[in-house]
């Protein structure tokens, strides 16, 4: 299901490595293996539409289509939108024919409307879809599996759009061809086939971007990928004094239960947990838990207020050091012996393998204390009171969760659509249910009105 997120998924229940997609490895990066099945699999890998698309078991293959289009201009209709008009019939035509004698068509999914920029030849995080009719630039908002799911080394569809460190992560992870990749610096203004196109910073994991487009009859859209709203990306000037006609938002939080306090009381409450741990036993070892790219700011801090180095495996500290950060790259240390701040898989996080784990270090530390940040951390009666939380404690192991989230809270969204006052609203995340769907839409409801 589309509604697959890395961190609902790790943390939906406790068994990590059950969780972890088989095209991945325990860091979160593409496996040897799943880069070849790549290929084999590109059809059917990731998300399930099935509830957008209505299947049918008609024999015709025109009727399918069509059906399937008919379903997708219901869904337009439901939501107040109007189908756009990607592109002329020419272009289509040839498109068309080029898929038709590359792939069997019963394999292709359909790719939802809510991917689509209207009035452009644009999708966005549409990867898994193929070779997509009419698209001609096909933007990647970060470097999150259920984002890129579907890029590879035999990506050959069209040109791909991303931030520069997106774009080193393409090559460097996917081995993606580079002549199809087109890096976009963030905050600049970019033409692309007429369309004014511009990153902007997402809040959300490195390299992750906000998309900008400003079409050539003055019209503006804003796709947020995955993001986590703040007060300063109300100062940037392109949100701050143009209207967004059209906003497609990361709706994963999207229901008032999710309150969680903001990064950086987070953070102090990691650090405040360090230090008094230390203070009580010197001899104790600190892991935090990490999938993929982003919650890097945890180990970080952790790292400046202790004074320490961060040790990682070799695969995650090569995809660290693309990053370009010097204050990272520099802390990075290969042996584990040589700082007692170590990043693990989150898979690893569980008491009997990491008291494995300690036993390893048996001469340097004595106790282990361990984070998992995730935004799915949370309880209706924690709110905001980072005190209230209590680790799980088995022997010298000690495991905190943090809701340390880089997607928006409830109350976060909420602002930032009050403050964007955009005409209309598409859901990005979430959107697999009709009832999901109708939510959401009286919230959009209720925050426009006031
Ligand atoms: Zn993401």
């Amino acid at each position: 299901m589309e509604n697959f997120r890395e961190d609902e998924l790790l943390l939906d229940n406790n068994n990590m490595n059950d969780s972890v997609s088989e095209n991945l490895d325990e860091n979160g990066f593409p496996s040897l293996d799943s880069a070849k099945s790549f290929s084999s699999d590109f059809y059917s890998s990731g998300t399930n539409w099935s509830c957008l698309v209505t299947e049918n078991a008609e024999s015709s293959e025109e009727k399918k289509k069509k059906n399937k289009k008919m379903k997708q201009t219901d869904l337009f209709q439901m939501w107040g939108f109007k189908k756009p008009d990607t592109s002329s019939a020419s272009t289509s035509k040839k498109i068309q024919m080029k898929t038709d004698v590359g792939f069997p068509s019963q394999q292709r999914r359909v790719c939802p409307f809510y991917k689509k920029i209207p009035g452009t030849s644009f999708t966005v995080d549409a990867f898994r879809f193929g070779l997509i009719e009419g698209c001609s630039a096909y933007f990647l908002s970060h470097f999150h599996y259920d984002h890129y799911g579907g890029l590879s080394k035999g990506w050959s569809h069209g040109s791909i759009y991303c931030t520069p460190l997106t774009a080193r992560l393409l090559r460097m992870c996917l081995s993606v061809n580079p002549t199809f990749i087109y890096p976009l610096e963030l905050d600049v203004e970019h033409n692309i086939e007429g369309v004014k196109v511009t990153m902007l910073e997402a809040n959300h994991c490195p390299g992750a971007a906000l998309t900008h487009f400003r079409l050539i009859d003055g019209r503006c859209y804003l796709h947020t990928g995955d993001f986590r709203a703040s007060k300063l990306m109300q100062s940037h000037p392109l949100l701050a004094s143009h209207r967004v006609n059209l906003l497609y938002l990361d709706t994963t939080y999207c229901n008032p239960k999710y309150r969680f306090p903001s990064k950086q009381d987070v953070l102090h409450f990691v650090v405040k947990i360090a230090r008094q741990t230390l203070k009580k036993q010197p001899k104790t070892l600190i892991i935090v838990g990490a999938y993929s790219i982003g919650k890097e700011c945890v180990y970080l801090a952790i790292s400046d207020a202790l004074g320490v180095k961060i040790h990682t495996n070799a695969s995650r500290r090569r995809v660290l050091q693309s990053f370009g950060w010097p204050e990272l790259s520099g802390k990075l240390c290969s042996h584990g012996k040589d700082t007692p701040l170590h990043i693990l898989p989150l898979s690893s996080l569980r008491h009997e393998t990491l008291k494995k784990y300690l036993d390893t270090f048996a001469y340097e530390y004595t106790t282990l204390l361990a984070f998992r940040p995730t935004g799915w951390t949370y309880s209706e009666t924690l709110g905001n009171q980072l005190d209230l939380i209590r680790p799980t404690s088995k022997g010298n192991i000690t495991i905190y969760g943090v809701p340390y989230s880089e997607h928006s809270s409830f109350f976060e969204l909420r602002e930032f659509v009050q403050f964007l006052k955009p005409d209309k609203i598409i859901p990005t995340v979430n959107v697999g249910n009709a009832a999901n769907r109708d939510k959401m839409q009286s919230y959009f409801r209720e925050w426009m009105k006031s």
